[in-house]
């Protein structure tokens, strides 16, 4: 991520790594061991894999227990959608796609045209029992930071009987998280959105829910998920969970320079949009639309003036496709297929604002010259 002369304004896509993390990760692999191995180097990978899990359940407000290790964001949200063998599954229009692919069978739950969840359509597609359904509801939105009213949501869902999931990724070391708060049955994790190791994840589960496994093999993480530990990655994935809580601190610096980021480039190109501005989102994401130059077009251009950003929904594939998030908050195509993701993080300064700032006006005037 350090490349020299760029600058990195894509922390929704990966965050770089914390300090220690690199270190846990090569300690793990220099010493070996598998963690169900009942010797002394088993029981050191055993150790190292446990105090991650109590670092990752404290970030989660969750009792350790609950806490199973996955390759990432994206099985945890499998795993939650699929392993509580619940027939139905209501899932927000504007969740992740790997929580969409899970469950390609859910109901969509509408949004509003700022994103936010729509929860009478929440309790009217539930049902008045909804024993029979799993929900869905990402706490803050990858592509444009829109923070959900989960608690709500969840409440309506319990009270319907329905079992709820919370996709965290986006808002861990963003917002202070409490599972039992949130209302989450389920609640997902991705280390690498918090300066851990890439492929270590984990879903978080309340007291006495059970689910199963996706796929079977041996017995590690309580029979829910079959595989030898990723044990360098779930040691870094501790260290970063555990420097996590400090993150918040930062929000108010973060949501200054996002601040000042947007008022910069609005103040310039009035015809700018920002998307989810006016309701509340985490600091650090800011998806603004400049009218008539597609979205590649623009990541392309600030790639060569050595800024990282991305197209919204890109971030997987780095293929560009319609953002089905935009779609549902009623965005159309042609605005949407114009909207890049700035996503900043800890290591983000007002002087790197300032410059991409003037690199977004010097593309906006270069494309308005064009077109004029
Ligand atoms: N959920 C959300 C909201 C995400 O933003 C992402 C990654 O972009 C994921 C899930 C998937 O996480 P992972 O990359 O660990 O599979």
């Amino acid at each position: 991520m350090s490349r020299p002369g760029h600058i990195y304004l894509d922390y929704n896509a990966t965050a770089p790594v914390r300090p220690g993390v690199a270190e846990a990760v090569a300690a793990a692999l220099a010493e070996g061991g598998n963690p169900s191995s009942v010797h002394a180097a088993g029981r050191a990978a055993r150790r190292r894999v446990e105090d991650a899990r109590e670092a990752v359940a404290r970030l989660a407000g969750a009792d350790p227990a609950g806490v199973v290790f996955t390759s990432g964001g994206t099985e945890a949200n499998a795993l939650a959608l699929r392993g509580t063998g619940r027939p139905r599954a209501l899932v927000s229009a504007v969740e992740h796609d790997s929580v969409l692919a899970a469950r390609t069978d859910a109901t969509a739950i509408p949004v509003d045209g700022e994103g936010c969840l729509d929860l009478e359509a929440l309790r009217r597609l539930l049902g008045a029992d909804g024993s029979d359904a799993v929900v869905s509801v990402m706490l803050a939105n990858n592509e444009t930071g829109v923070i959900q009213p989960v608690a709500e949501a969840a409440a309506i869902a319990h009270e319907a009987g329905a079992l709820v999931h919370v996709d965290a990724v986006q808002a861990a070391g963003r917002l202070p998280l409490d599972r039992a708060a949130a209302g989450a049955d389920m609640l997902t994790l991705s280390a690498h959105k918090l300066g851990g190791p890439m492929g270590t994840g984990a879903l978080v589960l309340g007291p006495g829910l059970e689910i199963a496994a996706l796929v079977a093999g041996g017995g590690q993480e309580r029979r829910r998920r079959a595989g030898t530990e990723n044990v360098p990655g779930i040691a870094g994935f501790g260290v970063a969970a555990a420097l996590a809580e400090a993150d918040l601190a930062e929000d108010g610096r973060i949501a200054g320079l996002r601040d000042r980021l947007e008022g910069l480039l609005v103040a310039y190109a009035p015809d700018a949009t920002i998307f989810g501005r006016s309701v509340a989102r985490i600091a650090n994401t800011t998806c603004i639309a400049m009218p008539g130059v597609a979205s590649e077009t623009q990541v392309m251009a600030l790639d060569l003036a050595g800024f990282a950003v991305s197209a919204g929904a890109a971030c997987s594939s780095g293929k560009v496709g319609a953002s089905h998030v935009l779609a549902a908050m009623g965005v159309a195509a042609p605005l949407a297929g114009a909207a890049i993701r700035i996503s900043l993080g800890r290591a983000t300064t007002g002087e790197e604002i300032e410059r991409f700032a003037e690199a977004w006006r010097s593309l906006y005037d270069r494309t308005r010259t064009r077109a004029a």
